[in-house]
């Protein structure tokens, strides 16, 4: 068997810090390495694998659309996008989308927005006030937009036109507010960042804010979206409607594809003002408007709440049973389990080896992020392993 651990070293660039393990296969909640070992993954392709792996129905979606038409331009009308389009308006506070292809695409996309919207309605204003610890892609803006010094500093200087402000912290947001500011854009609960929930009415509050000086509220749920957290958004658990709204992770149910979206009043942009070639292109809607009707249809964001509040209740469980354990926190199937000590990297190596995939999204704090359809089964057999991991490490 080809060692591809070592070939990947010799022919790509490491920017990733991987686990030993080459993954060949999955199915559901499971996942199989190239020994043919099998995993409970509960990094779910990184909140992407909504459905979890080759789902039948996003398969057959894009298996027909694949003999059908893969990529036209956005030169001619497609009905994929149209079909994707009017799924995601109607179940969302949204009047109007825009596709593109990843995460921080979405939100370059939604700063321009808000940028074209600031030069028209606000004399002009063009500044974006964003979280620290927030997480908005790895583009040069968004790097930029991105308020953690680990991913800016390498690539100073950054592109103008942001103001990192303590997250979940009102006064913060107001003070940085100017003549200048066109739009706040913030996660509802941050994913990058460690799994941080604000306070219940903070989102609120910054809401109120927007409203008050006419600035934009853009909110990236690119990870929080599309059930993830119990809703199909996360802005309906806490009273507020966005004005502009970023989503990509779960949208197309493992195949790539990004979306900005905007009520009517911020739809600003004219002919030639945005694009993009790949974006909205007809694989990757069908597999978009498969993932989310079935969704709709089948009480998916149902079963994420209750099989989330299972899996939280099993976490807070081990703090009964072990000094590592401190608490956990996030919504949905979004949630960390804060340890006592600085070794999560290590503590997510061996729940790997023993078929369960985690990520240590801190260095002390685990990120559990399964599929959601994972059944209560799943989560028990895979917060055995975590038990099991748990009493070894613990003892150290
Ligand atoms: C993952 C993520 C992004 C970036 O998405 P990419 O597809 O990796 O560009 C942006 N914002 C949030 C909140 C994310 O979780």
């Amino acid at each position: 068997m080809a060692n591809w651990q070592k070939l990947e070293k010799k022919y790509m660039m490491d920017t990733f810090q991987r686990l030993p393990v080459t993954i060949v296969k999955g199915q559901g909640v499971r996942a199989w390495d190239d020994e043919g070992n099998e995993y409970l993954d509960f990094i779910g392709g990184l909140a992407v694998n909504v459905l979890g792996h080759s789902h039948p129905v996003v398969v057959k979606a894009v298996a027909k659309q694949a003999r059908t038409i893969i990529q036209t331009s956005n030169l001619v009308y497609s009905v994929p996008q149209v079909k994707l389009a009017k799924l995601m308006i109607e179940n969302s506070c949204m009047d109007k989308v825009f596709f593109c292809n990843s995460g921080a695409e979405a939100c370059e996309g939604a700063v321009k927005l808000a940028r074209r919207y600031g030069m028209i309605h606000r004399k002009g204003a063009w500044e974006v006030i964003t979280a620290t610890k927030s997480f908005h892609g790895r583009t040069l803006a968004m790097t930029a937009a991105t308020g953690q010094s680990k991913f800016q500093d390498p690539y100073e200087p950054l592109p103008e036109g942001f103001v990192n402000v303590t997250y979940d912290n009102i006064a913060a947001v107001k003070a940085a507010t100017s003549d200048k500011t066109c739009a706040v854009m913030m996660e509802p609960i941050q994913g990058e960042g460690g799994v941080n929930v604000p306070a219940d009415d903070y989102l609120k509050k910054v809401s109120a804010w927007c409203d008050k000086k006419g600035i934009l509220l853009i909110l990236d749920e690119i990870q929080t979206g599309i059930g993830r957290t119990g809703t199909m958004f996360a802005y309906q658990q806490y009273g507020v409607e966005p004005d502009i709204m970023t989503l990509a992770k779960g949208l197309g149910g493992g195949v790539a594809i990004g979306a900005f979206m905007a009520k009517d009043k911020v739809s600003v942009f004219e002919h030639g003002e945005h694009g993009s070639t790949f974006g909205g292109n007809p694989l990757a809607c069908a597999a978009g408007y498969a993932t989310l009707n079935y969704m709709l249809k089948n009480g998916v964001v149902d079963n994420c709440r209750s099989v989330g509040a299972y899996l939280a209740k099993s976490i807070n469980g081990l703090k009964k049973k072990s000094d590592l354990v401190v608490s956990v926190r996030g919504r949905g199937l979004l949630l960390a389990m804060e340890l006592s000590r600085e070794i999560a990297a290590d503590f997510v190596l061996e729940c790997m080896k023993e078929g369960v995939l985690l990520n240590a999204v801190t260095t002390s704090a685990v990120r559990f992020m399964p599929p959601l359809i994972t059944t209560e089964e799943d989560v028990d057999e895979a917060m055995a392993i975590v038990k099991k991991v748990l009493a070894r490490v613990g003892k150290k």
